[in-house]
């Protein structure tokens, strides 16, 4: 087995919902954790959020649609804590629409941060994981990129375009023991949940044999053993978290 690098791992969306649970996670089993947010204010909670926990946990600012801001970001982490060998993208947006509505710009931010995100940060990240011949990269899919779901074309499009580039990029960099997967959330309680009424959200529970949505602790376990040496040979594979809502 190759030796492992210095535990730095960058999860972007860190400041809220899912992103917030992994980081958490993670940080308790011992990565230097760099989360990120797209305001300096949002960045700077997500060290604050944790300040009892007694974990390493830092808040950075990044755009996930921006070329320059993924990359002064993972150079300024190099340079200061060394080459990330987690990658975390877990940064997504909806903007639903029901496609004879939807707008063109609708349809392109969802595709841009949800799926043109896993391109940049993957890319930024990659080299120095190649040289050291050790790596994880954990990208955050979705039930919905496998169910499909009406209104929401634009995401359930890059949410299976996440689960292809993660199969993809798994068989460019196994040779060197970078594994590369996919967790594929079901209906989780965040903000991206909390805009349902109680209406949609009693219709929904009802497809959901476990009953409850999910919490993002229960994402965040898998994200966390995905990262671990226990699953040090899956790689291209996405995992549901899902309640039963879907059974692939
Ligand atoms: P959330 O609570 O809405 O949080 C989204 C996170 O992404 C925030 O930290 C946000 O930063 C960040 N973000 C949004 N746009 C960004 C951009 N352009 N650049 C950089 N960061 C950006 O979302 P969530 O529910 O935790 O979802 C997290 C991931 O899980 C997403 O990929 C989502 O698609 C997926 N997912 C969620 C569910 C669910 O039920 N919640 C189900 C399946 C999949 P700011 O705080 O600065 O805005």
């Amino acid at each position: 087995m190759n030796a492992e690098p210095p535990r730095i791992a960058l999860i972007t969306g860190a400041s809220r919902g899912i992103g917030q649970g992994i980081a958490l996670s993670l940080a308790r089993d011992g990565w230097h954790v760099v989360g990120t947010a797209t305001t300096r204010s949002g960045a700077d909670a997500i060290a604050d959020a944790f300040s009892d926990e007694g974990v390493s946990i830092k808040g950075r600012v990044l755009q996930v649609r921006d070329d320059e801001s993924v990359n002064s970001l993972v150079k300024q982490l190099t340079d200061e804590l060394g080459a990330p060998s987690l990658l975390v993208n877990n940064a997504g947006v909806t903007k639903d629409n029901l496609l004879m509505r939807m707008k063109s710009d609708e349809w392109a931010e969802v595709l841009e941060v949800n799926l043109g995100s896993m391109y940049r940060l993957c890319k930024a990240v990659l080299r120095p994981m190649m040289r050291a011949r050790w790596g994880r990269i954990v990208n955050i899919g979705s039930v919905v990129g496998r169910m499909g779901n009406a209104g929401q074309t634009n995401y359930a499009a890059s949410k299976g375009g996440v689960e292809a580039f993660t199969r993809s990029l798994a068989q460019e960099v196994g040779s060197r023991s970078i594994t590369v997967n996919a967790v594929a959330p079901g209906f989780i309680d965040t903000d991206m949940t909390a805009e349902m009424s109680d209406e949609q959200r009693a219709r929904l529970l009802e497809r959901v044999p476990l009953r409850r949505l999910g919490e993002v602790s229960e994402v965040a376990a898998v994200v966390s053993f995905l990262a671990s040496d226990a699953a040090a040979y899956i790689t291209g594979e996405t995992i549901h978290v899902n309640g039963g809502l879907y059974m692939a």
